[in-house]
């Protein structure tokens, strides 16, 4: 682990935070792809509960990160990240991992998420993008239109023309599509085939319930790249 400075801080969303971090060693640098995760330490651990989680990096230099954190008030690390301000110093693990790797820019992508799945996805969308990606679709649900993270980020990145950007929401009705990110796939996409990767990020429900929708497709097994969380 090495330590970082909180060089900013800005709230958004509910409850929830970007922040992004420098490493304080000059000679000290971060390793890894866009989607992949760090490890943010607690200084110390409260009561014998976990003080370091994983959290992906939405943006990725050679000494600076951004991080999207969703803070649960009575969370262990995630409500101490909520906290920081500039100026603070964090741990963080520089060597990045993780399952979400960019597999080809010259195919037709799917960014499916939900919740602070959204972190990998726009790291890669951004490396799709760079790499003259001309087909990418982002499916992210969430509950409600005010716990949707990222999307200042995410609609940034979609004013390329190859980006559709759909949200699905599942606890609210409103003009948009509602219910549950998966349920919508058919719905998107004439054919659910090995035309495309597919990039799944978010609450395991959500994961395992596209996988097995693409299974079910006959999508191949390395068409589908996926990470579950929470
Ligand atoms: C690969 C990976 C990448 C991730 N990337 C991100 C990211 O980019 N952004 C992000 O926000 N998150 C991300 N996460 C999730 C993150 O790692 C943490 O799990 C999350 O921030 C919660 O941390 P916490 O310290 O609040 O956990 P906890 O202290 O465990 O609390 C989380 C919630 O669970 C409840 N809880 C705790 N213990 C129990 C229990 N025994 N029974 C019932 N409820 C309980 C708490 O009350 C609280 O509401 C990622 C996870 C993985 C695996």
């Amino acid at each position: 682990m090495k330590e970082a400075y909180v060089t900013a801080t800005r709230p958004t969303g509910a409850h929830s935070v970007y922040l992004t971090l420098e490493l304080a060693d000059s000679e000290a640098s971060f390793t890894g792809q866009p989607g992949h995760h760090t490890v943010v330490s607690k200084p110390e651990s409260e009561h014998g509960r976990q003080s370091a989680m994983p959290y992906s990096v939405m943006k990725l230099g050679p000494t600076r990160i951004m991080l999207l954190v969703r803070g649960y008030e009575d969370g262990n690390v995630s409500a101490w990240i909520n906290d920081r301000v500039p100026g603070d110093t964090v741990s963080v693990r520089t060597d990045l991992s993780g399952n979400l790797t960019l597999q080809s820019a010259d195919r037709p992508a799917v960014f499916m998420a939900s919740g602070t799945g959204i972190t990998p996805m726009v790291g890669l969308l951004d490396q799709y993008l760079e790499g003259g990606g001309s087909d990418a679709t982002v499916i992210l649900g969430d509950k409600r239109q005010e716990t949707l993270l990222g999307t200042e980020l995410l609609e940034f990145l979609g004013t390329d023309s190859a980006v559709d950007i759909e949200y699905v929401l599942s606890r609210e009705s409103w003009a948009g599509r509602e219910g549950y990110a998966q349920e919508h796939l058919s719905e998107i996409f004439d054919e659910i085939d090995d035309s495309r990767d597919y990039y799944i990020c978010g609450v395991p429900p959500m994961v395992n319930g596209t996988k097995d929708l693409l299974a079910g497709h006959d999508v191949s097994e390395e068409a589908i790249i996926t990470e579950g969380w929470e």
